[in-house]
């Protein structure tokens, strides 16, 4: 038979190749930071648009590179950092496979710009998908820039891979937090969209934690140091009743190099033993240095595991120094016992068994539905209660006569008095679909029906969270949809919070979602969209403690189910808007503290008329 093998052309092996090292755009900026790095640079500027989709673009102070290295550069296995195989076992750089330049240049278009300290002249080379375009000499400052335009334009599929922009600027905030902990020595600016996120001076290991996760960090941190034959630990771990129920800051760095390492990572936590509240971790930043024999730094190109020969007496070494710096700091800490400042409103900081008061506003009302006045009798057969099927009928009690309602709910007099008027009087009215006017015997009240409905929803989720599963309405068929699989765990780390609300999840797994019910105020067709803005908002801001992280979701959910300004709203549904309003326990101000409404005194309007 004839020969089949043949050698995959070059620019097809370098494609293959760049899979494995860049698989997103955070990928390639953690190759461009640590070649940044190698290079000494003191000062390093990376600039990202779009989250990467369109431009990673770093710039370094570095040593730069001549004509001929700036060419050799974007070859495969091209490395100025190892030259046999016996360098694996000293390395002192982060580089040294020589393949990250050349995977990144097979799939996007490259343009690089350097200058040796020597060199009168820099070097600029334009490559996309392996090709050299151009290669001229050019006036430039000593060092390089590196910009890296359109990730994956070559390979459409890869491209349609990348997840949200958030999800990926987040991936390379991470990567960026991984490099620029770990040098505090070297002053790092990050802008994104030409907006500056981080600016961080030259500084220690503290004032970069600090500066990097925020100013509030840094009465939060106990410092831990320890000196032995096989290591040495410096850095700080978290008071423990700052631990959170997400995972996300912890930080192992082992030869100036961030890794992952979950037996040493249980060592930590076993040092924290008794002092933390259920399922919450605490935060650390620790600096290990060992001798370079004696670690193994995994050779594959993303991943971030490593292999120690002394494992045991690293975990042994690393829980007693934590131990210790915890113990020292009980010691110290006069506060020690005083309660985290939690922004906890009404009573939902904690369960209440007791007796909830009934005072209940309509869990049925949705300003979509213009059957909205009889919702309330026509409750349909398929709600069911989550947890008690019989006792969904509860929700309703109260409802009845909506004088009961303000009278429970309500002592405060002058909130009584917009009580009543609004509903006593039927002239009430929609401004700009905009607002909602309504006339008091002692003036005029104003309010924002988006956050009017923003108040009422948020505070029902927040008692269905926490004290009261809410309603929910089975589907007939199950709702099936399809989020990215980042989306989905995201989801499943809420989802005990969600389903209190009334939804009902039959699968949340890869990247698939189904429903087999909802909250019974949320519409079909409005399902993805409000699952979507959790998602969103779940991954820009991961609250640091259980109680904030259901506020937060609360907050969300009702952002995105409130209704919305350019909605017109009839009578009924006005008056049952401010009716469910004042019933609030805190009308005044949405969760995220704007206002909800104005009162135009008689006073006020008198002045105006002067
Ligand atoms: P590695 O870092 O594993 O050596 P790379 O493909 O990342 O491989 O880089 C190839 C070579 O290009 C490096 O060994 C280095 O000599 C040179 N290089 C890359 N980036 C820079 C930079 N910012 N400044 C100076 N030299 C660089
Ligand atoms: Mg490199």
């Amino acid at each position: 038979m004839s020969d089949l093998i043949k050698l995959l052309p070059d620019h097809v092996a370098n494609q293959i190749a760049a899979g494995e090292v860049v698989q997103r755009p955070a990928s390639v900026v953690k190759e461009l930071l640590e070649n940044a790095i190698d290079a000494g640079a003191t000062h390093i500027q990376l600039n990202i648009v779009d989250s990467g989709k369109t431009l990673i673009q770093v710039i370094d102070n570095g040593k730069g590179m001549s004509m001929t290295d700036a060419r050799m550069a974007f070859e495969r296995h091209a490395t100025s950092k190892i030259s046999n195989a016996d360098d694996l076992f000293r390395l002192t750089t982060k580089g040294f496979r020589g393949e990250a330049l050349a995977s990144v240049a097979a799939v996007a278009a490259v343009t690089l710009k350097t200058k040796g300290k020597n060199d009168d002249l820099g070097t600029s080379i334009q490559i996309e998908g392996s090709k050299v375009i151009q290669q001229v000499p050019v006036v430039t400052t000593q060092g390089t820039m590196i910009s890296v335009r359109n990730l994956f334009f070559n390979i459409p599929a890869r491209r349609k891979f990348l997840k949200s922009d958030q999800v990926e600027l987040r991936n390379i905030t991470d990567e960026f937090h991984r490099v620029a902990l770990v040098h505090p020595n070297i002053s790092f600016v990050y802008s994104h969209n030409k907006s500056e996120l981080f600016n961080l001076p030259v500084s220690n290991y503290r004032q970069r934690i600090v500066n990097l996760m925020g100013a509030r960090i840094n009465e939060q941190l106990v410092p831990v140091e320890e000196e032995t034959d096989i290591v040495t630990i410096k850095g700080f771990i978290g008071k423990p009743q700052y631990a959170r129920k997400t995972k996300g800051m912890q930080f192992f760095f082992v030869n100036n190099r961030f890794i992952k390492h979950s037996y040493l990572n249980h060592a930590v936590m076993s040092a924290y033993e008794g002092m933390l509240k259920d399922r919450t971790n605490p935060s650390y930043y620790l600096f290990l240095t060992v001798p370079m024999d004696s670690v193994d730094i995994n050779i594959h190109p993303t991943k971030t595991e490593v292999k120690f020969d002394n494992e045991h007496d690293l975990y042994a070494i690393v829980r007693a120094s934590v131990k210790h710096a915890l113990g020292q700091y009980s010691i110290d800490a006069i506060d020690f016992n005083k309660e985290q400042q939690y922004e906890v409103p009404y009573e939902y900081a904690k369960k209440i068994d007791t007796s909830v008061p009934r005072i209940e506003v309509n869990p049925d009302f949705n300003p979509f539905n213009d059957d909205v006045t009889t919702s309330k009798k026509n409750t349909r057969i398929t709600d069911y209660h989550k947890s008690d099927n019989a006792h969904w009928e509860s929700l309703y009690a109260g409802l009845e006569s909506e004088s009961t309602l303000v009278d429970q709910s309500k002592e405060d007099g002058e909130q009584q008095e917009f009580f009543e008027t609004s509903t006593s009087q039927k002239s009430i009215f929609q401004l700009q679909r905009k607002y909602i006017v309504s006339p008091l015997s002692s003036g005029l009240l104003v309010i924002h029906q988006h956050r009017a409905h923003m108040r009422i929803l948020y505070e029902r989720l927040l008692k269905e969270i926490t004290m009261q599963p809410g309603v929910s309405q089975q589907l007939l068929f199950p709702l099936r949809l399809n989020i990215p699989a980042v989306g989905v765990q995201v989801l499943e780390d809420v989802k005990e919070q969600l389903e209190n609300t009334g939804f009902v999840f039959k699968t949340l797994k890869d990247n698939v979602v189904e429903l087999e019910a909802l909250p019974i105020y949320i519409k079909e067709n409005q399902v993805s969209d409000i699952l979507e803005s959790v998602i969103k908002g779940v991954q820009l801001e991961i609250p640091d403690n259980g109680f904030s992280q259901t506020d937060h979701l609360a907050t969300m959910l009702a952002s995105s189910m409130a209704i919305k300004t350019g909605e017109l709203l009839n009578l009924e549904q006005m008056e049952q808007l401010v009716d469910e309003l004042f019933a609030c326990k805190d009308s005044e101000m949405t969760p995220q503290q704007q206002k909800v409404f104005i009162n135009l005194s008689g006073d006020s309007l008198n002045q105006k008329f002067n």
